[in-house]
């Protein structure tokens, strides 16, 4: 073989996509149904929208990003993930200007140089939804109650909400000091990436997965001890909506999130389906982007999901899904192909998924094909049931055969097609 898909990436079968089409269907329904409107923006941008959105000292922006100098000496990066360009079109597009809020969704292809791993790819998808323009606590609940419910869709159960507040430009340089103190004193105690972050983001140390620095970090103070009052009576009254919605949240005073945006609520998805707890996605609100990127001050709250950590977690649901009945269209001879043709058609408007002899094959090697493949019905023309103007349809599970007339052969289809569904659900 010579050529192979590039390290970190690969190739979606046809099988997986279907799997890929549900859970996509899955996302369409979920934003639509909470009035989100789909946004797609480009697959590139000027590697400044990144860099100023997502921060300059994030491993993002300094170890991940695909970024290239095209012809005319621009530099542009690869999406590294979907915020930054939202807010970049949102803001180009002048989407501020009518009332609020701007409720958007994105999903597609993410780039990163990371180390490939199971599950983990340099092209890995994302689905996310970002609300412009309000700041009340209402938004921070629905877009987690969003979520939760297309997770739901997808038949994921075992998913944990965490939850904390990150503060806001107020309250957060002042805890950030105190804590920097604190962890000064256990600077040994560090790992050399947390080291480095000290000055930086000290906060993102709280974070850090090294067992020393967990250690280092067991008696320091927390954001949420130290909320200003503002803060304080947003975060208590995101938690009051979702306990009255019934939504269990836990909270993670740790939680933090990696990008510098990020004001008051923020929250992660934590999978414990696949065995070890696994991040499904996160977000949180961000009321100081848009401004920071160049725009007004518009409050924001968003989320964002990993789409392949989503498929991993979902065979049940979709294995269970109501599927139409696949069709094989064995023609005799030649001479049938175009009634072979008409009556594919006929099926495939009483909702089948139809496939026509292609290869000129006997009519026993056509059967033989179609019960290879799995097909649910074939249905047979030939010179005899030409003249007699009907089909004949096999069911391949049960062998039995019925002619059907072609006059009706659209209504007969379509119960045809009720039968085998409510046939699925049962199996
Ligand atoms: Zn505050
Ligand atoms: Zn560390």
């Amino acid at each position: 073989m010579k050529y192979r898909a590039p390290r970190g990436t690969r190739d979606i079968l046809p099988e997986e996509c279907r799997k890929w089409h549900f859970l996509e269907e899955k996302i369409r329904e979920v934003s639509w149904k909470y009035g989100y409107g789909e946004i797609r923006v480009p697959i590139f941008d000027s590697t400044e929208v990144f860099a100023r959105s997502v921060g300059e000292d994030t491993d993002i922006v300094s170890k991940e990003m695909y970024t290239f100098t095209d012809r005319g000496e621009r530099s542009l990066t690869l999406r590294p993930e979907g915020t930054a360009s939202v807010v970049r079109a949102y803001l180009e597009n002048n989407l501020n200007a009518g009332p609020g809020p701007v409720k958007l969704y994105y999903y597609g292809p993410m780039f990163r140089y990371d180390r490939p791993q199971a599950g983990r790819y340099r092209q890995f998808y994302q689905y996310g939804v970002e609300c412009f323009g309000s700041g009340h606590p209402a938004a921070d609940a629905e877009v987690i109650k969003l979520t939760l419910d297309l997770l739901g869709m997808l038949g994921l159960e075992d998913v944990t909400l965490q939850i904390n507040s990150v503060g806001c430009s107020e309250c957060r340089p002042v805890y950030r000091r105190k804590l920097k103190e604190v962890l000064e004193h256990n600077r040994e105690k560090l790992c050399r990436d947390c080291t480095g972050r000290l000055e930086s983001s000290p906060m993102r140390i709280m974070d850090c997965k090294e067992e020393h620095c967990r250690e280092a970090t067991v008696n320091a103070p927390v954001m949420v001890d130290h909320l200003c009052p503002e803060c304080s009576a947003h975060y208590a009254e995101v938690k009051e909506i979702l306990n009255r919605l019934g939504i269990v949240g836990e909270e993670n005073p740790r939680l933090v999130r990696g990008l510098d945006y990020y004001t008051r609520t923020a929250f992660e998805f934590v999978s414990t389906e696949l065995g070890a707890q696994d991040s499904i996605g996160g977000g949180g609100r961000y009321d100081n982007l848009v401004e920071h990127m160049g725009g007004p001050t518009v409050p924001a709250v968003g989320v964002a999901l990993g789409i392949e950590r989503l498929l991993l977690s979902m065979d049940k649901t979709f294995l269970q899904q109501k599927k139409a009945p696949a069709v094989f269209v064995a023609v005799s001879s030649d001479d049938q192909l175009p009634t072979g043709f008409q009556a594919a058609d006929i099926a495939r408007k009483a909702g089948c998924t139809v496939e026509v002899e292609l290869m000129g094959r006997s009519l026993k090697a056509q059967m033989k094909y179609a019960g290879k493949k799995g097909f649910d019905y074939v249905l047979i023309t030939g010179q005899e049931e030409e003249t007699r103007g009907i089909v004949t349809l096999r069911d391949m599970n049960t062998g039995q055969q019925e002619e059907l007339p072609v006059s009706r052969l659209e209504s007969d289809l379509q119960s045809v097609v009720k039968q085998t569904r409510n046939r699925k659900e049962e199996g």
